[in-house]
């Protein structure tokens, strides 16, 4: 007779390794704070679909009139190596997918076009976004021909200028553009993604009166600062659609102290795993229409999927402890607020952005992303960043990054 319990151990430690990246050491410990009878609990909300009844909850994006689901799916990534995975996500009402005409090289646009050749039906149900970087509109105009080619369909749900800095990148020519696309129905909403100065560019756009939507970097670390929380405000009155990305904050919460055991332990006695946590405190604000979330394979798809349709949701406790272990952990994350740390130091170092390639490379697993974007940063600007001096960014940093060191790392691991 098969031990049941023991292999049913083994497989959820299994899927621990692939999702948390907890060693098997790490999950016990934080597993025997709650203790043994509710080893087996963390991820009993990541199995299979066929535990998982119920709809996708939706929400207006701003005012558009348009309801999208909780979750996206996040395509920066081959998504011609995932059709199986685009396919369990409609099924389970993940119809917002998110691209860009760079992400791997435009396999992640390709790849949606192999599955809406495959399925055209369904995409008048799906939720499409895509992102140029062109700051002209005659390359906006031929990338979104090119996307619109790639993903074998007629229009866009929602193009975005991709990575705003500041409002001021916004200008009239874009919009004329935007409107011009619109007329065309070759877009049917216009907006943007920021990742640096996010609540600034926010503010900004939210008295233009022709953004639709904005996906910006938000998580349990800087949804609770007043100025975000004035952003998000802001883009709430203006009908603006808010989409969170880059939920998850930087790494997983690991067992080094005493509040990161009793995170991780309340979170293993509740059934949650940490990262189905981070986005349900991101969820907490009704004002944030969706969050965008990266979902290579189907064990990260499903638990994901779990959390969006869980009625249960974080108790105050559970958002409180959250909070205080983003306080104690400042310096693991960067905020983004790159006008900060950039104005204070010579030549134009961008500091926000290798702060995120650092990101992709440690907390995301994804070394090939971080030294691909890393590696377009000109080569005399790189050289410069070796030599500044960072002190006076670091005393200005509100995060306490020891940013010196972390651009010699990012220069030895990514270049
Ligand atoms: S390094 Fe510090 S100042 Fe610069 S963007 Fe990150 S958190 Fe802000």
């Amino acid at each position: 007779m098969p031990n049941w319990d023991n292999e049913l151990l083994m497989e959820n430690l299994k899927i621990a390794a692939t999702y948390q990246h907890w060693s098997r050491r790490e999950f016990l410990k934080a597993a025997g704070i709650a203790g043994a009878g509710s080893l087996m609990a963390p991820f009993s909300r990541t199995a299979n679909a066929s535990q998982l009844s119920g709809e996708m909850p939706l929400r207006p994006f701003g005012n558009t009139g348009i309801n999208v689901p909780l979750l996206s799916f996040g395509g920066s990534l081959d998504t011609s190596l995932s059709i199986l995975v685009l396919r369990q996500a409609f099924k389970q009402g993940v119809t917002y997918w998110d691209t860009a005409n760079t992400y791997m090289g435009g396999r992640s646009e390709k790849g949606i076009g192999k599955y809406l050749e495959k399925y055209p039906r369904d995409r008048q149900q799906i939720f499409l976004v895509t992102k140029s970087h062109a700051w002209t509109t005659k390359g906006l105009g031929e990338d979104l021909d090119l996307s619109l080619e790639r993903m074998r369909t007629d229009y866009i749900d929602l193009y975005f200028l991709h990575s705003v800095r500041r409002p001021g990148q916004l200008d009239d020519d874009i919009k004329s553009w935007a409107e011009k696309k619109k007329a065309e129905g070759k877009i049917r909403l216009f907006g943007f993604s920021t990742h640096s100065n996010m609540e600034e560019c926010m503010l900004g756009a939210s008295k233009l009166g022709w953004i639709d939507g904005i996906m910006m970097r938000y998580n349990y670390r800087l949804m609770h600062n007043d100025e975000m929380r004035r952003a998000v405000d802001a883009c709430t009155k203006a009908g603006i659609g808010l989409t969170a990305m880059k939920t998850q904050g930087g790494g997983q919460v690991k067992t080094n102290s005493e509040t990161e055991l009793k995170l991780a332990g309340r979170f293993v006695e509740k059934g949650f795993s940490d990262a189905q946590a981070k986005l349900m405190a991101v969820w907490k604000n009704s004002n944030i229409a969706s969050i965008c979330s990266e979902m290579p394979n189907m064990t990260i798809l499903m638990s994901n999927v779990a959390a969006a349709m869980d009625k249960t949701r974080l108790s105050s406790l559970d958002r409180a402890l959250l909070q205080q272990y983003a306080r104690e952990t400042p310096s693991t994350y960067c905020a983004g607020c790159a006008d900060i740390c950039e104005s204070a130091v010579a030549g134009n170092i961008p500091i926000g952005d290798v702060m995120r390639y650092l990101m992709y490379a440690r907390s995301y697993d994804n070394p090939y992303r971080a030294s691909t974007r890393f590696r377009k940063i000109p080569l005399d600007i790189r050289i410069q960043m070796d030599k500044a001096d960072y002190s006076m960014a670091e005393r200005r940093c509100p995060q306490k990054m020891a940013i010196g060191s972390l651009m010699q790392e990012a220069l030895k691991e990514l270049s």
